[in-house]
């Protein structure tokens, strides 16, 4: 609302009224002086804040059995090009029906390739072995760099010690919840994984792990105490990135074990 200065019949009120409008006036051209320099100012911070922020990359975040288009494919559905066994040999898994498949005793597999920080994707399928019990039922692990276990567990319906269940981090974390499904149905695993941090050589922070498990929230940015059993061994250093191994599990409950896996990649987390 308007300011309203009523006219007064004095000369000296007149005056006064007069200085008094010159002042309201001035007031209100000062007033809005300054709100045009704060616009101005505000324009221009928005403006160089626009600058300073890089567009985001664009990224196909594919769908349903088709990774993202920045993600290194570790399983083309084919064959195990990207695959070895520890020792270098040609890996000795089995594919079918574009899934690979770890057979009784075909030892472990890893990748070719090498990672540190990364987002990573598995999609698995345990084998129905009602018969076997706690860790001898559906046993398999995704080794992360080489070193930390992600347990792979038929856990449905299977108690066993909680850090050793489904989507633990071996021996470390249990999960959240058990997000298990049946046997013999799909899974996921959608891991964020930091590698440690390191300084000539040597680790000087902890890595961290994220996991989803068919979606849920498993493990919430857990803090690696260090390396879980049956990872790789030193000389491997752990300061570089490690491939990722898939474990081959023995028990002698089972005398026959098929776990497959499919659709697995990576996105590198480094830059
Ligand atoms: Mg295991």
């Amino acid at each position: 609302m308007r300011e309203s200065i009523e006219p007064l019949g004095d000369p000296g009120d007149r005056l006064l009224a007069g200085a008094c409008k010159v002042a309201v006036k001035t007031a209100r051209m000062l007033r809005s002086a300054a709100m045009k320099a704060c616009l101005g100012l505000l324009v221009l911070a928005a403006a160089l804040g626009a600058a300073e922020l890089p567009q985001p990359v664009a990224v196909d975040p594919g769908g349903p059995g088709k990774p993202p288009s920045d993600a290194v494919v570790l399983f083309n559905g084919k064959d195990l090009s990207g695959w070895q066994q520890a020792d270098g040999a040609p890996a000795k898994w089995t594919v079918k029906n574009g899934e690979m498949v770890c057979n009784t005793e075909s030892g472990n597999i890893l990748t070719k390739e090498t990672f540190g920080s990364a987002q990573i994707h598995v999609e698995f399928a345990t084998p129905d072995q009602r018969e076997a019990t706690g860790q001898a039922r559906g046993n398999s692990g995704v080794y992360v760099q080489g070193r930390y276990e992600v347990q792979v567990l038929d856990s449905y319906n299977n108690p066993t010690y909680a850090d050793g269940s489904a989507s633990a981090i071996y021996k470390q974390s249990a999960p959240l919840v058990n997000a298990s499904r049946p046997p013999e149905q799909w899974q996921t695993y959608d891991i964020i994984y930091r590698a440690p941090k390191c300084y000539g050589g040597h680790i000087i922070g902890p890595g961290s792990m994220t996991i989803l498990h068919n979606g849920v929230l498993v493990q919430d940015h857990f803090e690696l105490q260090g390396p879980t059993p049956g990872g790789l061994k030193e000389p491997f250093d752990p300061c570089k990135p490690g491939p990722i191994l898939l474990q081959a599990h023995v028990h002698p409950q089972v005398a026959e074990t098929a776990m497959r896996f499919r659709n697995l990649w990576v996105r590198k987390l480094d830059h």
